[in-house]
């Protein structure tokens, strides 16, 4: 009896130092169960592995999903696929399958405001943490103010290594705000950067021809889009705004309701 208490004892600190806590837990419960199911040792050892390898994934996915600041209620369940037309659709089921990202291609998402440009991409982007890939979410106008004040800082070639972690970097509206030259010049940085190294997933209201807008003078426009563009897969959202539908249909149920 001493002798099996100090096998215990042994067991619990050597899974300790091996960092194996799942199997620290259950090992004793599984072994009771291999017994009565005759798993024999390696069946017995496969299901302890197991177990340990599935914990451990599902902790890193939620670590994941936390570090991406993806909004997590935009997500493909909460989305109405049947809104978008065919060839996105297919688009759509293709890119949930993360084969852009071993490409490092990029996604780009055009369409006027309301067509669901962002709840598409952070589906998408949900989607592939969910598999084990990292994505990060920012708002453009935001991201830029974060790389600006790094390169005051003098710390932009860190924070853009930083970002190398990510597979995808989800830049939502870009455009949106307008931004003078000094941000604009480290937007083109990160993107010039990222060509090729890394995916990135931008939703836009400004389709390419007015980008000048966001890239200031000719060369750089032209340069960014020729970066962004090469490898990327384009989605085209010429759909009626989701709200604007959503509010034609509720005045037609309370016009419906009173007559
Ligand atoms: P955009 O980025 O193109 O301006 P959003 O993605 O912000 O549009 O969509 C506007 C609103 O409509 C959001 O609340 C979004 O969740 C919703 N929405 C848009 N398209 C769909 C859809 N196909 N299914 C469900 N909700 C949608
Ligand atoms: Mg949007």
């Amino acid at each position: 009896m001493v002798d099996k208490d100090k096998g215990k004892a042994h067991i619990v600190q050597y899974l300790k130092e091996l960092h194996l806590p799942t199997i620290r837990e259950i090992y004793e419960a599984v072994a009771r169960e291999a017994e009565q199911e005759s798993l024999g040792y390696e069946g017995y050892l496969l299901q302890l592995l197991q177990r340990e390898c599935e914990v451990r994934r599902q902790k890193r996915i939620e670590r994941y999903l936390q570090e991406s600041s993806l909004p997590l209620e935009k997500n493909i369940e909460t989305f109405d696929l049947k809104r978008l037309p065919a060839k996105v659709r297919n688009q759509v089921s293709l890119l949930r399958e993360g084969f852009f990202l071993d490409k490092r291609e990029n996604i780009l998402a055009f369409g006027n405001p309301g067509t669901g440009k962002t709840h598409l991409l952070c589906a998408i982007g949900q989607e592939l943490v969910r598999q084990g890939r990292r994505v990060l979410f920012v708002k453009c106008s935001l991201f830029v103010q974060q790389l600006l004040g790094a390169k005051r800082d003098l710390r932009l070639a860190q924070q853009l290594k930083k970002l190398k972690k990510f597979e995808a970097v989800l830049i939502d509206d870009i455009g949106y705000v307008q931004q003078d030259r000094e941000e604009m010049e480290v937007l083109f940085t990160f993107l010039a950067e990222r060509y090729e190294q890394g995916s990135v997933m931008i939703t836009s209201n400004l389709p390419f021809s007015k980008w000048e807008k966001i890239f200031k003078d000719p060369m750089t426009t032209a340069a960014a889009i020729d970066r962004v563009v090469h490898h990327s897969v384009i989605i085209e959202l010429n759909i009626p705004s989701y709200r604007m539908e959503a509010a034609r249909k509720k005045t037609q149920h309370e016009k419906e309701a009173a007559a």
